[in-house]
């Protein structure tokens, strides 16, 4: 009998949480808001209470996190400005009332893991997978693992040039101002332009600098990691005119130095919406519980 599997993802406004396999076989799903922690894994615990016969469960959630298995504070979400979760264990609740193994990770190396295995970045390696939503994150796949090292990858707090003259605006990320995140992410949008990102009109000069930001970073990651494919997901990367923006700023960023045709010449299926859609995140999660089949 094929082994089932419970995935998480546990997002800063919504958790969601499914049993399953796969994409094509997705058999339970309930989704709720993040409260605070205690109230959130006990909703979660509840829900997968109901099932019985599974193997693992795959938690891949918003960060930082301590991902680390040999860590005292493995399964802990790190200090976050999220009121109430700075230095939660999440993954200790989990596992004592479920008594199941869990894979903990971030939601961007889920979401890469699930488009390498089942969306958008079949057979490529690296994969980089990049939201861009309330937060910026990148999780990457990497000679067939997912990508970590001190902690995860914190590919939202680069710094990118910033022309004051152009862009005044001095970001708000509480940590460095004007990183990828505190320049781009939808809140960032909103503080800068005085308007929800999804109000503001498809000709508005913001998607020229959003893109530009995106597409400076893309460059940095593209120069570090040559990743085969790259999918960016996140509610502003889904407006209809970014990703034709993205590809043509990336290439014109790098200037033919990468001699690759899948950024010369083949670029509109090289930065890609995830395949999997709405749905990589708790896909994610699941690809973390399941060994390849
Ligand atoms: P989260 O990152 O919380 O999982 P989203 O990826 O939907 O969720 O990101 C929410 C952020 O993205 C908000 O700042 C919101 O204003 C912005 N956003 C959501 N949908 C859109 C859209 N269609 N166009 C532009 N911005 C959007
Ligand atoms: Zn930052």
């Amino acid at each position: 009998m094929k082994s089932l599997y419970g995935g998480i993802e546990g997002g800063g406004t919504k958790f969601v949480c499914a049993v399953g396999t796969g994409p094509q076989d997705l058999r339970a799903e309930t989704r709720f808001p993040t409260t605070t922690p205690e109230e959130t894994m006990g909703r979660a615990i509840e829900f997968f209470r109901q099932f019985e016969g599974l193997s693992a469960l795959g938690f891949a959630s918003f960060g930082p996190l301590d991902p680390r298995p040999d860590s005292p504070t493995y399964g802990h979400i790190l200090p976050t400005p999220k009121p109430g979760w700075s230095n939660a264990d999440v993954v200790g609740p989990l596992r004592a009332a479920l008594g199941l193994p869990v894979v903990f990770d971030t939601d961007v190396n889920g979401a890469a893991l699930a488009e390498a295995r089942w969306g958008a970045a079949q057979n490529c390696d690296p994969v980089l997978y990049l939201t861009i939503g309330t937060g910026i994150g990148g999780g990457a796949l990497v000679n067939g693992k997912l990508l970590h090292g001190l902690l995860h990858p914190e590919m939202g707090h680069i710094p990118l040039p910033r022309n004051p003259q152009i862009d005044p605006f001095p970001g708000i990320c509480p940590f460095h101002g004007d990183c990828f995140e505190g320049l781009a992410a939808g809140p960032a949008l909103e503080k800068r332009w005085g308007q929800k990102a999804e109000t503001l009109p498809p000709n508005h000069t913001a998607w020229d600098l959003e893109a530009h930001y995106i597409a400076l970073a893309l460059r940095s990651y593209i120069c570090t990691l040559s990743p085969q494919k790259i999918v960016i997901g996140g509610g502003v990367a889904s407006q209809a005119q970014m990703l034709p923006l993205i590809r043509r700023k990336t290439q014109e960023l790098l200037n033919g130095y990468v001699q690759a045709p899948a950024i010369l010449d083949q670029i509109d299926d090289y930065i890609v919406l995830p395949g999997l859609g709405q749905r990589a995140g708790v896909l994610g999660a699941i690809a973390l519980a399941s060994p390849v089949s």
